[in-house]
């Protein structure tokens, strides 16, 4: 019996390798599409991990590009086997976010290839931390600017490098710079060209734009620079000669000083903070509203200090008047009080009826005529006149007429003495006289003319011609040991004798 003799085992084999077959190819499919699916998959994954890392970023590339093909298990092995030995090289510090400027660099660095752009380049790459994007912005384009010929941009780097990730850190950077005004549509332009660019060709362009634009701000703000330096200095001394007016308007008072020291030390404060932050400012616009807002507050500072130096100066200059007003009525004051004084004075050492000194003058001059004598030893007389018999005279003609009486003796006697002696109204009808550098003979010759011109005046009372009046006197010559008192005691004695020895005569001891 043989093996194919048996049809019905025979559609048994052919059936069963049908559907082998059959199964075969429903697990080649299969495969295909978990194939496609795989594919897929990796690109997307290659697409999402770009970014990360500029060395894996060129396997993800080939990876992405070989897998667009289709798997081809021996290129794809090799690329897997590079990108894992390069990301199993990677440490975690150089593992970066797509917010660093790796990429950057490495376009840049492949941009500009003149070795000292490149080593420039290196070195800021090394030491950036993106922190200060401003001041990554003007190194980079201190680097670019270096006078070198740019090498251009070529196809062949915007292959090798994922324009998207150096777009995307183009408009951080520029982003985080300050734009100035004038630039901000054109940067508003190229940056939304930077969010929207996928080809090669306008990145191209789009680049040399920024680029340009980069430059444009820097120079716009080396101006800007140069403005703001003179636009402080303008300022600096608009302040200084502020100063210097609040300096020499105010010399007065020390509350003046006080305010004064107040506004210098808030005008240095002032200046110190429109220095530092013109330091730190890249905008004139922004400056010059800081320095607006830091004049208003100064102009204010010195209208409030003036007003207050005015009103103080206008508080000082009505006390000053009140002050001289014052002074001036207290000058008056003490002038009519000196006058009434005076006038007291005068009335006090004066007699009221003959207008002589009176007793109390002559005692003070007595008293210092005394202190002369004593210290120059200059002969000092003293003459004590009285009237003879006044009291008759008063009792025979009345009181009024004896007045007369005293006052013509009082003049006659004033009249016919030296000038530099001193006769004055003793009291009653008494008289005493004091006579420097006269010694008692002198005194006697001079006591006896006056008792004569007394003897000789003609005393009539009403037309009616009167016996004569006459006046007697005791004459003494101060001597040693004397005090003024005793002296005066002597002439009184040689008065009473006068008029013991029948009055109208002048007697001296
Ligand atoms: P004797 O010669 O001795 O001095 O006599 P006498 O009368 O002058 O002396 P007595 O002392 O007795 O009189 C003085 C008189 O002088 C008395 C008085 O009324 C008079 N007398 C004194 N003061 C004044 C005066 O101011 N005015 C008038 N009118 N008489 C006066
Ligand atoms: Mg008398
Ligand atoms: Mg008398």
């Amino acid at each position: 019996m043989g093996f194919f003799t048996k049809d019905v085992d025979k559609d048994k084999w052919k059936n069963k390798y049908l559907e082998l077959l059959n199964v075969q190819q429903q697990t080649a499919d299969m495969s295909r599409e978990k194939e496609e699916l795989l594919c897929k998959a990796i690109i997307r994954l290659a697409l999402a991990a770009s970014g990360f890392n500029a060395q894996l970023d060129q396997y993800l590339h080939s990876i992405r590009h070989h897998l667009e093909k289709g798997i081809d298990s021996s290129t794809l092995k090799k690329d897997l086997e590079h990108f894992i030995d390069t990301l199993g090289g990677l440490n975690a510090d150089n593992y970066k976010s797509s917010s660093d400027t790796g990429f950057l660099f490495d376009f840049l660095l492949r941009q500009y290839t003149d070795t000292q752009q490149q080593s420039a380049l290196q070195a800021l790459r090394n030491t950036n931390t993106s922190d200060n994007q401003e001041q990554l912005f003007n190194t980079l384009l201190a680097i670019i600017n270096l006078d070198v010929p740019s090498a251009g941009l070529v196809e062949g780097i915007v292959n090798q490098i994922d324009i998207k990730i150096v777009s995307d850190q183009l408009l951080r950077l520029l982003e985080g710079i300050d734009i100035p005004i004038v630039f901000s549509q054109q940067a508003h332009a190229v940056k939304q060209e930077l969010v929207a660019v996928n080809t090669a060709v306008p990145f191209v362009m789009l680049l040399d734009r920024s680029i340009s634009l980069l430059l444009q701000i820097k120079q716009h703000n080396q101006l800007e620079r140069q403005d703001i330096d003179k636009f402080l200095i303008h300022i600096t001394e608009q302040l200084a000669e502020l100063d210097q007016t609040v300096h020499g308007a105010n010399e007065v008072a020390l509350e003046s000083e006080l305010r004064r020291s107040k506004l210098d030390q808030s005008l240095s404060e002032q200046i110190e903070e429109l220095q530092l932050t013109s330091n730190n400012a890249t905008k004139l616009e922004s400056l010059k509203e800081i320095i607006n807002d830091r004049l208003i507050k100064i102009t204010t500072e010195i209208q409030d200090y003036n007003q207050k130096e005015s009103a103080r100066r206008k508080k000082t200059q009505l006390q000053l008047e009140e002050l001289t007003q014052k002074v001036k009525e207290m000058d008056a004051e003490s002038k009519e009080l000196k006058s009434k004084l005076e006038r007291a004075s005068a009335q006090a050492f004066r007699d009221a009826l003959t207008g002589l000194p009176n007793r109390l003058a002559y005692e003070d001059r007595l008293h210092n005529e005394y202190a002369r004598w004593k210290r120059y030893q200059m002969p000092l007389s003293m003459i004590i006149w009285d009237i003879d018999l006044f009291k008759q005279a008063n009792d025979e003609f009345g009181h009024k007429y004896g007045d007369e009486v005293l006052r013509t003796i009082s003049k006659k006697l004033s009249e016919h003495c030296r000038e530099t002696d001193f006769i004055s109204r003793f009291g009653g009808e008494e008289f005493t006289m004091l006579l420097p550098n006269t010694d008692k003979a002198m005194a006697v010759r001079l006591a006896n003319q006056l008792r004569y011109v007394i003897e000789q005046t003609d005393f009539n009372y009403n037309g009616r011609q009167l016996r004569p009046i006459t006046i007697s006197c005791g004459v003494t010559e101060f001597m040693d040991d004397d005090t003024s008192e005793t002296a005066f005691e002597r002439a009184d004695s040689a008065l009473y004798k006068a008029k013991q020895q029948g009055r109208n005569q002048c007697c001296s001891d």
